[in-house]
């Protein structure tokens, strides 16, 4: 084969990754190139232990992991080689009360997303597996689906499909350097020559963040030692036995030859190449590290006592890319178009590789994610996940949760704090307790004097009900500061910026200075990529905000999608600004003692946005609100921050002015059926059916990114819409994922959950689904329960806010 000089993809790495995007890519008609330095498999998917697993937290990236177990089940029949594949089964064990819960909710997330998952007893769960002493456990969960392969097998069986559909693949070919053209990659170097393309696509396990460095793009990933052993052959162990995950144990084991494949994520994972990966590392394994592994053996034998006797064949120690939040990263980056990576895959890349190589492809060949893909999109991290100490030290924390019970609302610990406030020491003195995003540290909610401002973690009714309810009604009866300095923020600066954001805003923004519109950006699926406001504050600019989390990712899609040749331009001015949100009803009245500016209801009515004086600060005021009260935005250079605050505190406080923090604005936003973005709202819902179509310019004349699909959409009646349920019991307890069910028939999920605090009741949303339609006399005709922790609870469905000002605020 003539080494070639051009071709449409260029794929970076023989892996299980980059060989499944090339089998999906040329499956799907492109030319597509695979070079891989040594041989296929020589970096981390030689060694892989080859456990298949499916279920995560998000529908989507479940469905992923499902795509590889359908891959995997045909793949051999397709190319004539052989995978390894077996559709054992996979159990997970719980071993004390709070698991127990845990799992139990997964089979209600499991149940949501119409992945099949049984709870066992501890003695039907030991049947499937004898091996195991079963004294400690309370219950066990089996996902018949889940299997194991051979990581190896399944790769060069992709390499053979992806052949087979005209891809080319060398080895022995060292990538050398990316070519970047005005923002673009173009080529690919290597001794060999340069090959010219359309798209590069990256998927060099944990050499990518090296690689793509290179060329600015920053891959937050490093890689971390990682432990199996596996035994001789143990009577007892059979080939049909199920793999087994016991994560209070912190192992895993999958059979292997007759024998067993076990492996653990120890505490105090130890990180690898911190100076760089060694040359020449392919098919290279570490030096096996029995001290480190001994506490997980102890675990191990506890469980299985007969690995006590067992022969060991060999410990091996393999180094593997992971990733601060434990999510793998895809997607096109945004520092370089055309540059796409799959890599960081935190140990379950045989898992993924199969479905994450076919949206990679699908996200290549089309210019976008085929779906929401939101909890790996390379677009989720931001300015703190530049430097490469701060990424390992929270990515080492990450891994050592691997099995550590996953509470609601839990926080990293490491790394912090990193990014803070102009507040931030007057907060804590305040008796914040504190959550970080990007790097940034916010309050959750404030503890009173002789609280400690700590979150204990628990399935149960938390530490911090109290104090948010106490921050929550003050935010509805008095007055409530909120510090959300860590909102993005942006100008749109030039001569066409209105026609600019015309064209990729779905509501009006044409508007004269000093009004601020609420609306989202769409694909030209109709689906909902941004969600924020855009505030003309002079002609020829808008200030558009949005939330921390989406900082990269809207920035991103703006400038992407900003019509060729116009005069626009997209500034960052997120560390310009504080923001200080006044919110409720006397938010007013506290405003009043510090600005001469007029902000009576006509002076400064509901979505102005104008410059005001407040305490001496020039500060940007926007009336709007995310909690359902009067207030304002107030956005603060932010050397005046603390001059403007403490004013507000001191006005305040003959108004009875509290702080208050992101976990209050939950419970008051669920009051207000207010969506969140990456949880009700996202790229695979439209505004229709999110019940946002009034922020829509569907009956103006004016073209929109989005337009198309939405006139479509309002032609046939909607198969899905969010709607929002309350449940009587206020015991209950909502995290979200919860199954909705419609007269005994599963509808949907939860997106949110939560309490409102001025209702006294627990709250979700969550998307009604039904092929033949969901009109408004379909939802409300419903019988609702919903499945909470494999237990059914009744619950109403709701069309509208559950609170409006206006109402009389009765506790029901
Ligand atoms: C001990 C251990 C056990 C594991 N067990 C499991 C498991 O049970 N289940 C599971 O799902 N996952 C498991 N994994 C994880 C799995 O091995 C990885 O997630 C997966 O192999 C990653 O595949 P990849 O294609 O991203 O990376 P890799 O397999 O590392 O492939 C990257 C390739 O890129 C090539 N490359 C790098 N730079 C260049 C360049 N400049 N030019 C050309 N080529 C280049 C490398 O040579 C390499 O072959 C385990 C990992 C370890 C370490």
């Amino acid at each position: 084969m003539t080494f070639p000089t051009q071709s449409r993809a260029v794929i970076i790495g023989g892996g299980i990754v980059g060989c499944s995007t090339a089998y999906h890519l040329a499956k799907i008609g492109w030319e597509v190139t695979l070079l891989e330095r040594h041989k296929l498999t020589s970096g981390s998917t030689f060694h892989a232990a080859g456990l298949v697993g499916q279920l995560r937290t998000s529908a989507n990236i479940t469905q992923l992991l499902g795509e590889s177990v359908k891959l995997y089940g045909r793949l051999e029949a397709e190319t004539g080689l052989a995978t390894g594949w077996k559709q054992n089964g996979g159990l997970r064990l719980a071993c004390n009360a709070e698991r127990w819960t845990e799992v139990k909710r997964q089979a209600t997330t499991a149940r949501s997303f119409g992945l099949e998952m049984h709870l066992l007893s501890p003695k039907e769960a030991q049947k499937l597996w004898p091996l195991m002493q079963v004294e400690d456990v309370v219950g066990a969960a089996f996902l018949p689906t889940d299997g194991q392969a051979s990581p190896s097998d399944i790769t060069q069986s992709l390499a053979k499909g992806a052949r087979m559909n005209g891809a080319r693949i060398f080895e022995d070919v060292d990538v050398t350097g990316i070519v970047v053209e005005r923002g673009r990659a173009i080529a690919v170097e290597t001794k060999q020559g340069r090959i010219s393309c359309e798209a590069v696509i990256v998927c060099a396990g944990q050499w990518t963040r090296a690689l793509c460095a290179g060329i600015g793009v920053n891959v937050p990933l490093v890689s971390v030692e990682h432990q199996y052993m596996i035994t001789e052959a143990i009577p007892g162990v059979t080939a049909t036995l199920p793999t087994l995950r016991d994560p209070d144990r912190l192992t895993y084991y999958k059979e292997e030859v007759g024998g067993l494949v076990m492996g653990g994520y120890e505490p105090n994972p130890i990180p690898w190449a911190t100076a760089g990966i060694p040359e020449n590392f392919n098919f290279s394994l570490l030096n096996s590290n029995w001290d480190h592994f001994t506490p997980i053996m102890e675990l191990a034998i506890g469980r299985v006592p007969a690995l006590q006797t067992a022969g060991v064949k060999t410990l091996l120690n393999g180094p593997e890319s992971f990733t601060p939040d434990g999510n793998f990263i895809l997607g096109e980056a945004p520092e370089v178009a055309g540059l796409f990576v799959g890599a960081g895959f935190n140990a379950f890349g045989i898992a993924s590789g199969g479905g994450a190589g076919k949206v990679l492809a699908e996200w290549v060949a089309g210019g976008e994610a085929p779906y929401d893909l939101w909890p790996v999109d390379i677009r989720r991290f931001g300015r703190n996940h530049g430097d490469v100490n701060w990424v390992r030290t929270r990515t080492l924390e990450a891994y050592a949760k691997h099995y550590t019970t996953a509470w609601p609302a839990e926080e990293f610990s490491s790394g912090r704090p990193l990014r803070r406030s102009a507040l931030y020491d007057r907060l804590r003195a305040a008796g914040a307790c504190f959550g970080e995003k990007m790097g940034f540290e916010r309050p959750n909610w404030f503890a009173a004097p002789g609280e400690d401002p700590r979150d204990i973690y628990t399935f149960a009714c938390p530490n911090w009900f109290n104090a948010v309810a106490r921050e929550h009604n003050a935010t509805r009866d008095a007055v409530a500061l909120f510090d959300q300095s860590s909102f993005a923020k942006f100008y749109l600066i030039g001569r066409d910026a209105e026609a600019a954001l015309s064209w990729i805003c779905a509501n009006n923004v044409a508007r004269p200075p000093g009004r601020l519109v609420y609306t989202q950006m769409l694909n030209a699926r109709g689906g909902i990529e941004c969600d924020l406001t855009v505030a003309r504050v002079a002609q020829e600019k808008y200030y558009i905000t949005t939330g921390t989390g989406f900082a990269t990712h809207d920035a991103d899609w703006i400038t992407r999608n900003l019509p060729q040749g116009l005069d626009a331009h997209l500034v960052d001015v997120t560390s310009a600004y504080a923001m200080l949100a006044l919110m409720g009803p006397r938010a007013r009245d506290v405003l009043r003692q510090l600005t001469r500016d007029d902000i009576s209801n006509t002076g400064f009515p509901f979505g102005g946005a104008r410059r005001i004086n407040v305490a001496g600060a020039p500060v940007t005021a926007l009336r709007v609100t995310y909690v359902g009260e009067l207030g304002w935005e107030l956005h603060i250079p932010t050397e005046f921050a603390a001059t403007v605050y403490d004013a507000l505190m001191a006005e305040g406080a003959a108004f009875g002015i509290v702080n208050a923090g992101y976990r209050a604005i939950e419970t008051l936003r669920l009051e207000k059926f207010y969506r969140a973005w990456g949880a009700d709202i996202g790229p695979d819902h439209t505004p229709l059916e999110a019940g946002l179509g009034w922020a829509v310019k569907l009956r103006s004349d004016t073209p929109f990114l989005g337009r198309a699909a939405l006139e479509a959409q309002r032609l046939a009646p909607l198969r899905k819409r969010l709607c929002a349920f309350t449940v009587d019991d206020p015991d209950v307890i909502l995290l979200g994922r919860e199954t909705i069910y419609r007269d005994d028939s599963r509808v949907g999920w939860l997106s949110s959950g939560g309490f409102g605090h001025t209702i006294g009741k627990p709250i979700g949303f969550g998307y009604v689904r039904n092929p033949d339609g969901v009109d408004d006399e379909y939802l409300v005709s419903g019988r609702y329960t919903l499945e909470v922790a494999t237990t059914r609870v009744d619950c109403r469905l709701h069309l509208a806010p559950l609170y409006d000002p206006g109402m009389a605020k009765v506790k029901a």
